[in-house]
């Protein structure tokens, strides 16, 4: 073991860091912060912004830590006049390019350029702008796109072909022209783009943001003739508290709750409560399929940017995906519906809004078929203005921001319960939140149905944790399954590619789109790391423990449902109202 240690000095300190570290976490390990703006876990480094150069003795030129490894021997200066030069040189050539526009940008207080500004303690601007202002891409529902405030670190374009494998963005232009865009500088709506937000969740600046929709929603709320009712994605509750600035895997449930009547919400509930009846109608087409002959390997449907990915980048495999919606459009249409008639309240003058972790949500409340209370209504004979499931969905980076604004300490608020009956869900609901969840969920409801017996072992750990395709055997009706979760779509691409060949050994798969599943989202904090992935998942599992029902069916709210509005699973009123059809949509 002791042979793989180097020996190093940083700033004086003698340090003993593993051989083949890199130069800048060996830095950290030395409590030098050296700074970077292109450099993030978890993604090869475009060494771009040029601000981690350090000196080593004996060197001729500066050296960047973040594409150079920890060297024996080596003597490494951080801050010396000469480092500290350059890196000054470097940023002021980058804000001298850069709009003057803090006070009304997106990332104004989260921004990693300003912040460095602040930092090096730049208080003028000494260089003039050399490069010509870029045109702003609005075109795509989920995110967008202001290249004029884009300092080439690479990071979106990294996470986008890296971590999603679809490199729907690259670098364009030469010299002053370098821009990021999509393929023939498409507008990100009409290009290979899902619109899974990780490129927003990686950028430094606000040249990628997540479409900021809390001005509409505050008008809903101030309208006196809108009932507006908030329904919380499984994610959010362990992840919010962070992006308020709590340590990652604070659990804000209640919290969240109380914060959300204060914004003025008239109703505060729960997806949880769609994801519970998402796993009855999912878990209940997985056995149609399996018995009376059905494509397989059948595949969830929960995520958009899957959704998004798999229309246009594998349209033949369509089949495969279950006909669920997404809890979130699952939740819209029953509001607008049972809940609306239930309490009189006229359908068109109710306005859904959700808190999601993801920028593909955006995209999808905008879907010309997510109308269907709408049409529901019709063929009843009510006649109006068409109107969508769900109004409005906001990221968990937009409701922290409005929790700001209002002035509100969630730190100091109480505790309070979701509203009956659309707030009432499971631990299986919970753990929707982080990948395998869905496929733990529907397994411990599928299991039970088939076998008249709970799942020997609620908890199928087989299928928890950050490996990218995680597999399991289940006994089902005496007949030996294979079943895999996958999350982002790189590793969606090894299960559709195994599939298309006819070499899929499953029956069943779970797929998210984003790192960690929805706790990785493109919606959700800032800079992620594996480590901020790993404790907001286990604060879901924590909520799901914390429960005291943790299997879909067995969630009364969800019976009800079915007693008093929809009947039984894939029946008439769940087939208008829950499930969908996809079509090849090509790029
Ligand atoms: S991207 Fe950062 S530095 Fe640029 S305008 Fe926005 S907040 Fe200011
Ligand atoms: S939203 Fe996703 S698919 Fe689109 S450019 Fe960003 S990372 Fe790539
Ligand atoms: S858009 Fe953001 S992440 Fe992409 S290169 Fe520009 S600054 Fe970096």
């Amino acid at each position: 073991m002791d042979q793989n240690m180097i020996t190093m000095t940083i700033d004086g300190r003698e340090i003993r860091v593993a051989e083949g570290m890199g130069l800048l976490e060996a830095c950290a390990m030395a409590g030098a912060q050296v700074p970077t703006l292109c450099h993030l876990e978890g993604l090869s480094s475009s060494a771009s912004c040029g601000l981690c150069v350090v000196e080593v003795e004996g060197g001729k030129a500066l050296t960047r830590a973040c594409v150079n490894k920890a060297v024996q021997g080596w003597k490494v200066h951080t801050s010396s006049p000469r480092v500290m030069a350059a890196r000054r040189m470097a940023l002021e050539l980058l804000l001298a390019n850069h709009p003057e526009d803090c006070l009304s940008c997106a990332r104004n207080g989260s921004c990693e350029l300003q912040a460095m500004a602040e930092r090096m303690g730049i208080r003028e601007r000494r260089f003039a702008r050399t490069r010509k202002a870029l045109a702003k891409d609005d075109s795509a529902e989920g995110i967008s796109r202001d290249n004029d405030k884009c300092i080439l670190c690479g990071r979106c374009v990294a996470v986008c072909a890296e971590i999603q494998g679809v490199t729907a963005i690259q670098f364009a232009g030469r010299g002053i022209r370098t821009h990021v865009a999509p393929f023939m500088d498409r507008g990100l709506a009409t290009s290979a783009c899902v619109q899974c937000g990780q490129c927003s969740v990686v950028c430094p600046t606000g040249a990628i943001t997540e479409r900021d929709e809390s001005r509409e929603v505050w008008r809903e709320l101030r309208s006196p003739a809108r009932t507006v009712v908030v329904q919380t994605a499984p994610a959010i509750r362990a992840s919010l508290g962070e992006a308020l600035g709590m340590e990652a895997g604070t659990l804000v449930t209640g919290k969240m709750v109380a914060a959300l009547r204060r914004l003025g919400f008239d109703k505060v509930f729960d997806t949880q409560f769609a994801a519970d009846l998402t796993i009855m109608e999912e878990g209940s087409e997985l056995i149609e399929r399996l018995t009376e002959g059905g494509t397989l390997p059948m595949i969830t449907s929960c995520s958009p940017g899957w959704i998004n990915f798999i229309e246009g980048h594998y349209p033949s495999l369509l089949p495969h995906l279950s006909s669920c919606k997404s809890p979130q459009q699952m939740f819209g249409a029953v509001a607008k519906t049972f809940y609306a008639e239930q309490v009189g309240l006229d359908p068109a003058a109710v306005g859904v809004v959700s808190i999601m972790p993801c920028t593909a949500k955006k995209k999808e409340t905008r879907r010309p078929e997510m109308r269907s209370a709408w049409t529901w209504w019709k063929d009843k004979g009510r006649e109006a203005a068409p109107y969508f499931d769900v109004d409005w969905a906001l990221t968990t980076r937009e409701l922290a921001r409005m929790i700001r604004e209002a002035g509100i300490d969630i730190e100091s608020l109480p505790e309070e319960d979701f509203d009956d009956p659309l707030g009432r869900s499971t631990g299986a609901a919970t753990i929707f939140g982080a990948t395998g969840g869905v496929m733990e969920a529907a397994l411990r409801t599928v299991y039970e149905l088939v076998e008249g017996k709970p799942l020997p072992g609620l908890e199928f750990e087989a299928v928890r944790g950050l490996a990218g395709i995680k597999e399991a055997t289940v006994v089902l009706g005496g007949k030996e399954l294979r079943v895999a979760a996958a999350h982002t779509l790189k590793n969606a691409r090894i299960i559709l590619d195994e599939i298309a060949a006819g070499t899929s050994p499953y029956t069943f798969i779970e797929i998210m789109t984003c790192p960690g599943g929805c706790v990785g989202g493109g919606g959700q904090p800032l800079l992620p790391s594996d480590a901020k992935r790993r404790a907001r998942g286990g604060a879901v599992y924590v909520e799901d423990r914390r429960l005291e029902l943790r299997k879909s069916h067995d969630n009364p709210a969800i019976a009800e449902l079915y007693s008093a509005f929809l009947g039984k699973p894939l029946g008439h009123e769940s087939h208008v109202l829950l499930h969908t059809k996809y079509a090849a949509r090509p790029f």
